[in-house]
């Protein structure tokens, strides 16, 4: 049998023969270097692969090598703080064994081989177990017990199982069939991990951001598109998210839009920190990054990488959200591949299966029960962002996108060129989860949140159509019960809705805080129809002192907050009291 070697190299893309047995998706040890790649296509004895690693130099005639297994990452302690490239390599060791410039077939563990771990077993020899139950734990970065499970596909009756400090290669004990047990296990990163019921999406991830906990709330295990062009603030919302959504373990996976944009986020994401602890956000996020000096098939294998990893902090039972910034580079990784493989194109030339592919990721987000005992939910919440060329939402990687996202904050340039923010486009988004997350609201702040959600949407509306004619007439040739929706649509715009990423006691607004200022910026709106109605002309409502009171409170530090509320309401309660005397 002749070894297979490179017949054809083109960018990312090469092509070997004989390799006639190889499957799909196989990874495979390409040329000299052994750079790391993934078979896409075989015809005959003719495989198609994918390099990883910038193939400059590699030449046709040069070896290539099987592994026999599909791209597969190791899961266990040690993923917390890392920060990894598109194959799951962190970048620091990566860095610290070839220098600045990775070296194309370098070779870094996922987890760090030397490191240390308490393992605490939660089970015993004798014990039966089954794929997913809990073997013990350890402790990772001080902070979260991290579960060690049983992987899926493996049952049998516990040998043996030991206490004490193991590295991730070490066996912590053995089943009666002689299987070893390890804190860490690999799994193919394109296939989704097994669950066991998946649960209705009936609460939400709270976002500490009023518009999408008001208007457009996202469900944990839900989907969420948030397309937006260039600078109307899609990784300000990322990071805020990242510092403040109630999510236990935050996975940031990052397509950088412009060159240097991968090295800002590294810098500043480490330097986050986490509202709750007070410590570094790291301490529960896992990075996945594309540097540009990564070829496109690595930026395609980095959202799968990803995914896996939040999917197994998911089946520990945490709350996991995955943040991916942006897709669109990801569809055009596809597009780029599928160019070179010189498959049939689809619409502005991205593959016909982009649509295909973009479902089957968004599928590995859920609230679920994981597989295995004890007892356990997990979530994980899916919110990506995407970036349409000129914002242009019916380009096809945002349109495939709705098709499968449960909810759309769209973000628009004209209100991020007027500074408001979060430039969320509140006629184009929506979120399907509204309703069934309405009672989980309604118990965490008051009966009343469905109504205010509704009037505030209804005055945006109102307020928007308003001000179209305004700009036609003007606003005194409007009637004064007119005039008032279109300033209470201003206030809600500005004051409620608008909360800057900058201002350190806004960034992150508690529900608490949230429905306070919506129903006190309602009582306003109907308060002040009222007096009109009883005749006070719209000039005299005054509403200036009562404008500056909700700013007040909005830009307020916590300690001030029930101080600033009741000054406010007290403005608000005596409005139009002149028309009555
Ligand atoms: P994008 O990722 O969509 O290109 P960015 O997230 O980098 O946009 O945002 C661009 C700029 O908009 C930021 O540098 C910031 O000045 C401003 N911005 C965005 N969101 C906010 C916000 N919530 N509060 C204050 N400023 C914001
Ligand atoms: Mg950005």
């Amino acid at each position: 049998m002749t070894a297979p070697v490179l017949t054809r190299v083109t960018g990312a893309l090469a092509e070997a023969q004989p390799l006639r047995e190889a499957s799909l998706y196989e990874v495979v040890r390409v040329g000299h270097r052994g750079l790391l790649g993934e078979v896409i296509r075989v015809r005959d004895d003719v495989a198609t692969l994918q390099v990883y690693e910038e193939t400059t130099g590699l030449e046709v005639g040069e070896p290539v090598e099987r592994s026999g297994r599909a791209l597969t990452l190791p899961l266990g302690p040690g993923l917390l703080g890392s920060i990894l490239d598109g194959v799951g390599r962190p970048l620091e060791r990566l860095a610290e064994l070839t220098g600045d410039f990775v070296q194309p077939g370098a070779r870094a563990p996922t987890l760090d081989p030397a490191a240390r771990w308490e393992f605490r077993p939660r089970r015993q020899s004798g014990d039966e177990v089954q794929e997913g139950d809990v073997l013990g734990t350890v402790m990772e970065r001080g902070a979260l017990e991290h579960r060690i499970l049983v992987p899926p596909g493996m049952s049998g009756r516990i040998a043996q199982l030991d206490a004490g400090q193991f590295t991730v290669t070490d066996a912590i004990g053995r089943l009666v069939d002689g299987t070893p047990l390890h804190l860490a296990h690999d799994w193919p990163v394109r296939r989704p991990r097994p669950v066991g019921a998946r649960l209705p999406d009936d609460r939400p991830l709270v976002t500490g951001q009023r518009v999408f906990d008001l208007l457009f709330p996202a469900a944990e295990g839900g989907t969420v598109a948030v397309p937006g062009g260039f600078g109307t603030g899609k990784t300000i919302i990322e990071q805020s998210l990242a510092k403040y959504a109630e999510a236990d373990i935050v996975v940031y996976v990052g397509c950088g839009e412009r060159g240097n944009e991968m090295s800002e986020v590294l810098r500043e994401f480490p330097r986050l920190t986490d509202a709750r602890t007070g410590h570094s956000i790291m301490d529960r996020t896992v990075m996945v990054v594309n540097t540009s000096n990564m070829p496109v098939a690595a930026r395609e294998a980095s959202v799968y990488v990803g995914i896996t990893i939040a999917e197994y902090y998911r089946d520990m039972g945490y709350r996991v959200a995955l943040l991916a910034d942006s897709l669109s580079r990801w569809a055009e990784a596809l597009r780029e591949i599928a160019a070179r493989l010189a498959e049939m194109p689809g619409e502005e030339g991205y593959p016909t299966y982009l649509s295909n592919r973009l479902g089957q990721f968004y599928e590995r987000a859920g609230r679920v029960t994981a597989i295995g005992g004890p007892a356990r939910e997990g979530s994980l919440t899916v919110i990506a962002a995407i970036s349409p060329p000129g914002g242009d939402l019916s380009e096809p990687v945002t349109q495939a996108t709705l098709r499968v996202a449960g909810a759309l904050w769209a973000l628009d340039a004209s209100l991020a060129n007027q500074r408001q923010f979060p430039a969320v486009d509140w006629e184009t988004s929506y979120s399907l989860y509204a309703d069934q997350v309405a009672p989980w609201f309604v118990q965490a702040t008051s009966p009343d949140w469905p109504d205010l959600r509704r009037t505030v949407l209804e005055l945006l509306q109102r307020g928007q159509e308003l001000r179209d004619i305004a700009g036609l007439v003007g606003p005194e040739a409007l009637q004064d019960t007119d005039r008032l929706v279109l300033e209470s649509a201003r206030i809600f715009r500005e004051l409620i809705l608008g909360q800057s990423a900058y201002d350190p006691n806004d960034a992150s607004s508690p529900l608490g805080k949230t429905h306070e200022l919506v129903a006190l910026a309602v009582t306003l709106h109907r308060r002040a129809l009222g007096a009109l109605q009883r005749g006070l002309p719209f000039e005299r409502l005054n509403l200036g002192p009562i404008r500056r009171s909700l700013a007040a409170l909005r830009g307020a530090p916590a300690s001030e907050q029930g101080e600033r509320a009741a000054a406010a309401r007290t403005l608000i309660e005596g409005l139009g009291a002149e028309a009555l005397s």
